[in-house]
């Protein structure tokens, strides 16, 4: 189960494709929540015209109004409705194209697969003790490892159509940002081996290397002194979310904690055969 699929659905043209639709979703959702403004508008300057009034002498005559709130509440919601299928099958055109597209991105011919190197950026977590490298899937791998695919045991991954093999982004940045939406994730320095897929964003391929582990630069409990220490965190969750997870903290918040369970940073280099401290630049 040495498998990790983190950074798959960002992964070159399907990010830009989902960019637009989530876009123009986004904008018409937007232009959508005015109409009870809207509404609510109509109706205060009808009553205000006196539209509501039994007698005759009203500035608007009670059937225009009748007529502009029969739009109101019949026809707009349905114009919605179908906005909403025209944005839903533009989503699902975009996808299917997005797919085909991805497809040219492979190497089918094994003459050509890429000479370049594959060093990338990923995100992990640390669970179990004693400690392992673990993907934001809940798949525990070693530093150095192979791929192996979870669904179809003939695959030797990375293979096309599916999304077996190790990931990881080209640039760091892209990393950072996954990191800001994974607090209790760490940011690994790795290289890929053997037959690897090259994505506008990253790579996907058979063998992973991990070198480095980036300590964060404050403390993940309180998060503002100098992390001093790894401490073994207990997670409960749905059975196979239920660990141990290694935080980085400073003496303070890992005071309550046995000496017998820290982990100086050069033992927690030690347990995962890696360097662990600063970013490396
Ligand atoms: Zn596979
Ligand atoms: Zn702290």
């Amino acid at each position: 189960m040495e498998i990790n699929f983190q950074g798959a659905k960002t992964i070159g043209p399907v990010f830009n494709y989902e960019m637009n639709a989530a876009l123009w979703r986004r904008r018409f959702i937007q232009t959508l929540r005015i109409y009870p403004v809207v509404m609510l508008v109509l109706l205060a300057t009808g009553y205000g015209l006196g539209a509501f009034r039994a007698d005759a002498d009203s500035l608007i005559p009670r059937s225009v109004i009748m007529a502009v709130s029969y739009f109101i509440i019949g026809v707009v919601p349905i114009l919605a409705i179908i906005g909403f299928i025209v944005i839903a099958r533009a989503n699902d055109a975009e996808y299917k194209k997005a797919k085909e597209q991805q497809g040219k991105f492979i190497y089918d011919d094994a003459f050509t697969i890429p000479s370049e190197e594959m060093h990338g950026y990923k995100l992990a977590m640390l669970t179990r003790r004693p400690p392992m490298l673990t993907g934001l899937t809940g798949d525990p791998y070693t530093a150095d490892s192979s791929a192996v695919c979870t669904d179809n045991p003939e695959h030797i991954p990375p293979v096309v159509n599916c999304e077996c093999g190790f990931y990881a982004y080209r640039l760091r940045a892209d990393a950072q940002f996954e990191l800001s939406i994974n607090p209790g994730a760490f940011m690994l320095d790795v290289d890929l081996y053997g037959i690897g897929f090259i994505y506008d964003r990253g790579f996907r391929a058979e063998t992973q290397v991990a070198h480095h582990l980036t300590v964060p630069g404050r403390c993940m409990r309180c998060k503002i002194l100098t992390p001093r220490v790894f401490v073994p965190v207990f997670h409960l969750g749905p059975t196979n979310y239920t660990w141990w997870q290694w935080e980085t903290r400073c003496s303070f918040c890992s005071s309550t904690f046995k000496e017998a369970d820290k982990l100086t940073f050069p033992q927690m280099a030690e347990e995962l055969k890696i360097t662990v401290g600063p970013r490396r630049p």
